[in-house]
């Protein structure tokens, strides 16, 4: 398994974590890293019926253009989770290595993703389904990504810059 933390914080230097936070700002960063647009789409809590990611109700679709991530929530915070729990899939890179070629491609034609979105294609539908299984390492991984991602957010931010600028301070007083 990837060493998360220590990934964590080379991509909070790459991709600054608001604070405080803006999920908005956030993916705006994460889209602008990776040069690809991000579209937010918020569906019901139930719509995946627990097939989706993390707890069960997220799921990011890489389109030709841009990436869509779905994510159904009760509550603001659950939403931000989610939402770094599919950055977190990105980031770390998930979407360029099967987990595990091997495994046959999950099925799930029965996931009433047409009907969430309308737009998507069936092809791009499809290459989510075969990709949506992305192994329980993969997943451990972007839930705690998902997990740092909420804490940096919340607590008081020490930056290298705050650091240097005190030592700076301290060297000319
Ligand atoms: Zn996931």
């Amino acid at each position: 398994m990837t060493d998360v933390a220590g990934r964590f914080e080379e991509l909070a230097k790459l991709v600054p974590i608001p604070y405080p936070w803006d999920t908005r700002e956030y993916i705006a960063r994460v889209a602008e890293f990776r040069g690809r647009p991000i579209v937010l789409c918020p569906i019901d809590p139930d719509a995946l019926s627990g097939t989706g990611c993390g707890t069960g109700s997220g799921l990011w679709i890489a389109r030709a253009e841009d990436d869509v991530i779905m994510f159904g929530a009760e509550t603001e915070l659950h939403a931000d989770h989610i939402i770094a729990h599919e950055v977190g899939h990105m980031l770390l890179g998930h979407d360029t290595s099967p987990a595990d070629p091997d495994k046959p491609a999950d099925q799930g034609e029965d996931l009433p993703l047409a009907t969430l979105m309308p737009s998507l294609s069936l092809d791009a539908i499809r290459s989510v389904l075969r990709r949506r299984d992305y192994g329980t390492d993969r997943e451990i991984e972007a839930e705690t990504f998902a997990d740092m991602v909420m804490v940096a957010a919340t607590l008081p931010k020490r930056t290298p810059s705050r650091l240097r600028s005190t030592f700076f301070r301290a060297r000319h007083r």
